[in-house]
């Protein structure tokens, strides 16, 4: 979680080489210096025949951006693959790439490195903010908002369904001080929206709107690639919606807590190993209760992720005749298909973990 303390210094050389580039190649139209571009007028249009860039700060964000613009943009991630971007720490030469990007697509108050070089790129690429399409919202754990009120509270359709389960969000309730990285925007919103596919719809369209306002030429190609990814989003809340409406159990146990909408959007509880940030150890009275948790509702996997250690989770596991298995949070490009092959993964490997019908 600490800063680099060389960051300032980067970004500092950055914002200058940007500025450079920016001024040598005289390749876009802009006027002004723009920011969460989602709603403004003054993005930048870039230069006809040239190909849009877009920076995305990590996979799903990556995947949307793909597969809205195709062939017609070029699309990177700072945070590197099977990187875990909760505190990646952006390097020089990725935030020389990021001041270099038509366009920056990112989630404020989720990588506080990220937050702060988006701040200093200068005037060159216009940024969009995902959080506010996304609606972002306060999950379990926070201490001010839900402290015990899992059900009364106006989100928890989540909802705890059982006293044990809202106990065992308690668990997981780094949320808050994971927030506290995100400075400026003082969020303590759950970040992790990417895993409600009709979150990603929402987002998906705001970013298609900036495609659209900067390269307009190709607009009609970016939606038509909105089109089918709203398709692909919309059949995938479908199989979710379907595939776990019935089931004997509607409690799942994970590694960190990145699948509150998940949990939200389909009425299922999570109870998370580690909060909001996977680094977080839990205390070994957060770990009793999340054993207790999984005895009260019989439990039988405890999931694992990919980029964190199974060690607590094969614990648990062992100590309470549970098995594991990989429930992946898409923080990551997955080895094998995309979004939404993981997506369907994670459905199948539900379904057997809640025993669905
Ligand atoms: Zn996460």
């Amino acid at each position: 979680m600490s800063v680099s303390r060389t960051r300032s210094l980067h970004l500092r050389r950055i914002v200058a080489l940007g500025a450079t580039l920016f001024l040598a190649a005289g390749m876009s139209a802009c006027s002004a210096l723009k920011n969460d571009s989602s709603s403004d007028s003054s993005a930048h249009t870039i230069a006809p025949g040239k190909t849009l860039t877009v920076s995305t700060s990590f996979y799903p964000i990556q995947y949307l951006a793909e597969a809205i613009g195709g062939n017609l943009v070029k699309v990177s991630s700072v945070t590197p693959s099977n990187v875990e971007p909760h505190d990646f720490e952006l390097s020089g030469k990725e935030t020389a790439e990021l001041g270099k990007a038509d366009l920056i697509a990112y989630v404020p108050g989720f990588q506080p490195s990220l937050d702060k070089a988006v701040k200093e790129v200068g005037s060159g690429p216009t940024v969009v903010d995902l959080s506010k399409p996304a609606n972002l919202v306060h999950h379990e754990g926070v201490e001010e908002e839900h402290e015990h009120g899992d059900e009364a509270s106006g989100d928890a359709s989540a909802a705890a369904t059982d006293a044990a389960t809202s106990e065992s969000s308690e668990a997981g309730h780094d949320e808050h001080s994971h927030a506290e990285g995100g400075e400026e925007h003082g969020s303590d919103l759950d970040p992790h929206f990417w895993l409600d596919p009709q979150r990603m719809i929402s987002a998906a369209e705001t970013l298609e709107a900036s495609f659209a306002k900067i390269d307009p030429a190709n607009a009609n190609d970016y939606k038509a690639g909105l089109d089918k990814l709203k398709t692909a989003l919309t059949n995938l809340d479908t199989q979710y919606s379907t595939g776990l409406s019935t089931c004997q159990r509607t409690t799942f146990v994970t590694s960190h807590a990145a699948f509150g909408y998940m949990a939200d959007r389909y009425k299922l509880t999570q109870a998370s190993i580690s909060g909001i940030d996977p680094e977080t150890e839990p205390s070994p009275a957060e770990l009793a209760n999340i054993k207790s948790v999984v005895q009260s509702t019989g439990t039988t996997t405890i999931f694992t992720e990919e980029l964190v250690s199974p060690t607590t989770a094969q614990a648990i596991a062992a100590e309470t005749g549970a098995e594991t298995n990989v429930l992946s949070p898409l923080e990551s490009k997955p080895d094998r298909g995309d979004y939404t092959d993981a997506m369907t993964t994670n459905l199948d490997r539900l379904k057997i973990a809640l025993a669905c019908q």
